[in-house]
């Protein structure tokens, strides 16, 4: 598993997180929310903390322009920067898209970042395409279980089974029949049933890919397995 930072000042939270189980991980980054805290932020420090074996991506970053909790134009320099430090690491990005993907994918397009991870997959198509293009994976949450979500299930139909990922962005989130409820690394079991459902897989076969997919992405945390 892969435990997210959201604010750099709880990195070493994060990290501790990681350090106390073999087989959990973290990455370090500043959410687009939390980007006016992060106005200063340089590739250099997330570089710098990511030096820990335990660390293996970089984010979450990315656009909400949903919530807007920060500045635009502040919330696109800070996910620059961590592309920047993606590029100098060469750690995978942990992507968040709300309500942004024209801007997402200009900057993508002209960042040509190495591959990342969508997380949390809620766009549309065109994102997904040029996300897939540049080499990403696409995560799944649980929004993938709810009523309303057949566009995003007609995207989940059509990914490659090679670029598929599941995660519960918990606390938020939970999937059917938790829904409602706050959501644990459990729950993502009723997440990766109801992707293997679309791609019409057996439950456990998908859970083999999804964990091939993480370690060759993720390919820092697959150095520490062997
Ligand atoms: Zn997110």
């Amino acid at each position: 598993m892969l435990t997210i930072n959201t604010r750099l000042d709880e990195f070493s939270e994060v990290l501790a997180i990681a350090e106390a189980d073999d087989a959990i991980w973290c990455s370090v980054g500043a959410h687009p929310h939390e980007a006016k805290d992060h106005t200063t932020l340089a590739p250099q420090q997330l570089a710098a903390l990511a030096i820990h074996p335990k660390v293996v991506g970089i984010g979450e970053t990315g656009l909400d322009f949903h919530y807007d909790l920060s500045p635009r134009d502040v919330q696109e320099r800070v996910f620059r920067a961590h592309i920047a430090a993606s590029r100098e690491t060469g750690l995978p990005l942990i992507i968040h898209a709300r309500e942004a993907d024209d801007e997402i994918i200009r900057i993508l397009e002209e960042e040509r970042p190495p591959p990342g991870v969508m997380h949390c997959f809620s766009s549309g198509r065109a994102l997904a395409e040029v996300a897939l293009a540049l080499g990403f994976y696409i995560s799944i949450s649980g929004i993938v279980t709810f009523h309303n979500a057949e566009e995003l299930r007609a995207i989940v139909r059509d990914l490659p089974l090679d670029r598929l990922l599941v995660e519960t962005d918990a606390p938020y989130l939970a999937p059917v029949p938790y829904r409602g409820k706050r959501n644990e690394p459990a729950f993502v079991a009723a997440t990766a049933a109801a992707v293997a459902g679309l791609k019409g897989l057996e439950p456990r076969h998908l859970a083999q890919v999804t964990s091939a997919n993480f370690f060759r992405l993720f390919g820092k945390a697959s150095a520490l397995v062997q």
